[in-house]
């Protein structure tokens, strides 16, 4: 029978565990959203907003997941025909890319090892290549939730300056926004795409956009249809509405003003260190059970090894939905799956949002326990290795 005592553990890489402060906040009654009581909600959350994706640049919200928000950008950007390049990266850039594609823009892939970081060399080589500037624009997954790879926006942004090609620079934080470093001013990203589940703390279920000038510049030129997307429309231009289609979730927006307050009370830089501590601790217990060929890190790069979600894989002729699964029975404890290709051959553990060590610790020593259940060769001792680390190093 399920073990469905004590509580559950959510160890996904999203959606996140909901602070009890953040349910409490949303636990209120709705207000109507035209009131200036709600307008001065929204405004700060706004503003807010623009202090985590560091720019002073425009955000537009939608009533949508990240899915959402990936569309907008295309919508918004391009016409039919359009070219644009995808850093690959794992499941999640494929899959912006297949929706580009069915857009009917010319998708062309750069290609990459989904175990390493995109090379900003060979992007900036692609770019000079592209003497026509054919390509519109760049589209870069900060971090690949699928794979547990953090890729290098700022020096990526310096690839295409270097081959001084003006494609908009399209970079998805979702896995990244609030929980590691991102910086879309200093950056140079143009359009910056967020979901409200994972770094935010929030419910599934509304998304963001951070536009640049020439992100908006482009808007005007771009000829794919778009109705509920159209960024003119959210920023006041078009039908005078100004900054939301449709009735206004106003919930999320309580819950949202209470999740930046919680980020913004221990400090943005302060929440990064807790990041990498947990992640750095994690990382220890798989280094450790990758002894006796056991599971390792998926992503071979020690300095591009996410501080939000680390992917296991599993040693070969083991399954890690196995593995999933008695950690989710015996345990109560919800691991990530693999996810496309990597489907069974890796689980993910998620390290994001409102967490800290007693967590981490209890979901490390479930994964060993789970390892040893199914017969996994594995070295142990990895729980005492994060804890250690914690101790003494951290
Ligand atoms: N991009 C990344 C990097 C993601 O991790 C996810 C979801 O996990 C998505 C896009 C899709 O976002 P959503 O599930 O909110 O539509």
């Amino acid at each position: 029978m399920a073990n469905t005592s004590g509580r559950h553990f959510f160890m996904n890489p999203g959606p996140t565990n909901i602070p009890d402060r953040i349910l409490r906040a949303m636990n209120r009654a709705t207000m109507d959203f035209n009131s200036a009581e709600f307008k001065a909600i929204s405004d700060e959350c706004f503003a807010g907003l623009q202090r985590i994706f560091k720019t002073t640049q425009p955000i537009l919200g939608y009533a949508a997941t990240g899915h959402g928000a990936w569309e907008a950008a295309l919508v918004n950007l391009f016409s039919p025909g359009d070219r644009v390049l995808v850093a690959e990266t794992g499941y999640f850039s494929m899959n912006w890319g297949l929706r580009a594609e069915a857009f009917g823009l010319k998708v062309e892939t750069l290609e990459n090892d989904w175990r390493r970081p995109i090379d900003p060399a060979r992007l900036e080589a692609r770019l000079r290549e592209d003497k026509g500037h054919e390509i519109k624009a760049v589209l870069a997954v900060h971090n690949e939730t699928s794979t547990g790879v953090a890729h290098p926006i700022a020096t990526m942004r310096q690839a295409i300056d270097a081959a001084r090609h003006p494609a908009l620079f399209c970079v998805d934080t979702i896995s990244s926004l609030g929980s590691f470093d991102f910086r879309m001013d200093e950056w140079g990203v143009d359009v910056t795409v967020v979901g409200s589940q994972k770094g935010l703390m929030l419910p599934t279920g509304m998304s963001f956009t951070g536009v640049s000038a020439k992100a908006i510049a482009a808007c005007a030129l771009a000829k794919l249809p778009r109705v509920y997307w159209d960024w003119q429309r959210l920023l006041g231009q078009a039908a005078g509405q100004g900054y939301w289609n449709g009735t206004v979730p106003v919930h999320f927006f309580y819950g949202l003003q209470e999740a930046l307050k919680m980020l913004e009370e221990e400090g943005l830089d302060n929440v990064f260190a807790r990041h990498h501590r947990l992640a750095e601790a994690t990382r220890r217990a798989v280094r450790t059970w990758r002894q006796n060929d056991g599971p390792e890190v998926f992503s071979t790069d020690p300095g591009a090894q996410s501080d939000t979600v680390t992917a296991v894989l599993m040693p070969e002729g083991f399954d890690a939905d196995k593995l999933r699964a008695i950690a989710l029975d015996r345990f109560n404890v919800s691991l990530g799956g693999g996810l496309g290709p990597l489907r069974g051959r890796l689980f993910r553990i998620g390290h994001l949002g409102d967490l800290n060590e007693p967590t981490v610790l209890g979901s490390l020593a479930t994964v060993e326990m789970a390892l040893d259940l199914a017969g996994v060769p594995h070295g142990k001792g990895g729980t005492q290795a994060a804890a250690d680390y914690l101790v003494n190093e951290a």
